[in-house]
């Protein structure tokens, strides 16, 4: 069994670490800076196989040339998009990434919002999603439409129940905030922002999440759950039964929501 590690980088960013004991091997996901990445190697005698990319941004490919550099054999996997400029065997919805050591599945699923590019990849029951869904929350759309959002979220809640979900960020108290402020009663939300509260405070991270706990507790995946007088619309906009529409006056509240 490969061993999963969440090295925090950056100001509040992981890169995930899939390592196995067995081939000395491991992956990483989304290196925004090559240091922790290469300490953490040569902390536990680990050579670097693969590099997954979810998107572009430089806080989740920064230390990706770097780490190329140092381990020449490793494969570089990213989405389709141009402004990704590294040697990578890029990859779309549908595709299926084979991984020989830490011997490892995942299959590409395209969740364009935060990105026009924007994939996830889901294998070993887990899900590497980037800034598509975070615990509790959901990545703001710089790039992307609410549709294009919503559909990703409701393709990545589909997801098995025991999904362990990776995300890019440690954002979980911070969302757990806002979430509150749409669901106050929900006894699942309450639980989870009160362990992850107490992760922190072990200064441990609060990531992966649980897919079933975020089905019971993030907002975002319970667009058809919340009591129509708690979705905040905006002063000039109209209330509407639209799914679509409840989720963008959703995400549109925590864009203005005090962080
Ligand atoms: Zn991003
Ligand atoms: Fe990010």
């Amino acid at each position: 069994m490969p061993s999963l590690r969440a090295l925090p980088a950056l100001r509040d960013n992981y890169i995930w670490m899939l390592a196995e004991a067995a081939s000395g091997c491991a992956l990483v996901v989304d290196p925004g800076e090559a240091g922790p990445v290469l300490h953490a190697l040569a902390e536990d005698g680990r050579t670097l196989s693969a590099i997954l990319l979810t998107h572009h941004h430089g806080d989740h490919i920064g230390g990706t040339a770097e780490l190329k550099a140092a381990y020449p054999d490793a494969t570089i996997y990213a989405p389709h998009d141009d402004r990704i400029h590294l040697p990578a065997t890029q990859v779309g919805n549908g595709d299926v990434i084979h991984i020989a050591a830490p011997a490892a599945r995942f299959d590409v699923i395209e969740v364009h919002g935060h990105t026009r590019s924007h994939i996830a990849y889901h294998g070993e029951g887990l899900l590497f999603c980037g800034d598509t869904l975070f615990s509790l929350g959901c990545g703001r759309m710089f790039e992307g439409t609410p549709e294009q959002m919503l559909a990703s979220l409701d393709r990545l809640a589909e997801l098995p129940a025991d999904t362990q979900i990776c995300c890019g960020h440690e954002y979980t108290l911070a969302n757990a905030g806002f979430a509150a402020t749409v669901e106050p009663d929900n006894a699942a939300l309450k639980s989870r922002t009160e362990d992850a509260r107490a992760q922190r405070e072990r200064g441990e991270p609060t990531l992966p999440a649980r897919m079933a706990d975020e089905r019971a507790a993030n907002p975002f995946l319970r667009i058809d759950a919340i009591a129509d007088d708690r979705i905040p619309w905006p002063p000039e906009v109209e209330p509407s039964p639209r799914r679509v529409d409840r989720f963008a006056a959703l995400r549109l509240a925590k864009d203005n929501f005090p962080a």
